[in-house]
């Protein structure tokens, strides 16, 4: 065979075989996605379902103008959630509750939309931090993390992120309660981050100045998007990069209220065209860092990033599903 005409068939080959393990590798993913976790009776409901509504509905209402980072409406999301950490008795890690940051936002629309700059520095930028002591002496931490920015208003329209991630950061309140009352052999750490929107700089802020060694973190557990159950409802990332936490989720999973799917944590050669969600959130700056991480979501609906992602929108019932899930598995985490 001359060399042109065998290149040709290995490149045909090649492209076949790419194909077929892109089919196979999504058909895999997909079927994972979509037998959700076995189910036994519910563990007995823990956190106060009124609570937890009450403060997504406060956080997604026009008062915080979206939680854009920066704005108005973003301080006053931020001394929110600041305030309820006192009330709940969470402690500062030194300093206050508030631990403000900078950064340079670079946008790359700007070089074919005009109603942006290409560079743009904030300068007023906070996460929210608080601690609930662990009971053992080891020093060994838990983080329960969320977002608390979001969007904001756009050429006049509110983007309230009811679901993204007003949710994830009422739960995260909850579990900020129960862990201040039921203390856990792990220190807890609460977080509210700030500017996950515009390229999880919250989290790169925290975990660049941390003021404790990152080894002592055991796994993030990140929040983000817990309240809708339509397009599939939850889905745990986080069990293929470190499957010794599988048998933790499955038995979180057990006690659980709402179906439970693992997935959305494979690289592309592994998943096909299934999203690989390792990035989606804070806790890919873990990931980057070292920690591991596990995330909790929702899949992806209509009203993602829509000004339509309003309160009225989500399933309080569901969002107490989710919210307690993810104490029983703050639990099961505390026993690594
Ligand atoms: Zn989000």
């Amino acid at each position: 065979m001359r060399p042109l005409a065998r290149a040709r068939r290995v490149v045909r080959w090649l492209l076949v075989a790419g194909l077929a393990w892109g089919a196979g590798t999504t058909f895999i993913e997909r079927r994972r996605l979509r037998a959700p976790l076995p189910q036994g009776a519910p563990a007995a409901r823990e956190l106060g379902a009124a609570t937890l509504k009450a403060d997504l509905f406060a956080l997604a209402s026009p008062d915080m103008e979206g939680r854009a980072v920066g704005t108005p409406g973003g301080r006053k999301a931020r001394a929110y959630v600041a305030r309820r950490f006192a009330e709940i008795g969470l402690e500062p890690l030194g300093g206050g509750f508030v631990r403000p940051f900078r950064f340079v936002h670079t946008s790359i629309k700007a070089l074919w939309r005009r109603d942006r700059p290409y560079r743009l520095a904030f300068d007023d930028a906070a996460n929210v931090v608080g601690l609930v002591p662990g009971s053992a002496p080891d020093g060994r931490l838990l983080v329960v993390s969320s977002h608390y920015d979001h969007l904001g208003i756009r050429k006049g329209v509110l983007y309230p992120g009811a679901d993204d991630d007003a949710s994830g950061v009422a739960a995260m309140l909850a579990l900020a309660a129960w862990t201040k009352a039921h203390p856990l052999h792990h220190g807890v750490l609460f977080v509210a981050f700030d500017a996950e929107e515009l390229g999880l700089r919250g989290s790169q802020a925290l975990l660049a100045e941390p003021g404790f060694p990152l080894k002592r973190i055991d796994v993030d557990l990140s929040l983000d998007m817990l309240s809708r159950p339509e397009g599939g409802g939850l889905v745990v990332a986080g069990t293929a990069p470190y499957p010794r936490f599988r048998p933790l989720v499955e038995a979180a999973a057990r006690q659980a209220s709402i179906p439970v799917r693992l997935g959305h944590d494979r690289p592309l050669w592994r998943s096909g065209r299934v999203d690989d969600w390792t990035t989606g959130s804070d806790h890919g700056s873990f990931a980057a860092a070292g920690v591991p991480f596990l995330y909790l979501g929702v899949e992806d609906h209509d009203d993602y990033h829509e000004p339509t992602d309003t309160p009225d929108r989500i399933s309080p019932d569901y969002q107490a599903g989710v919210a307690e899930f993810a104490l029983t598995l703050l639990k099961e985490l505390d026993r690594i």
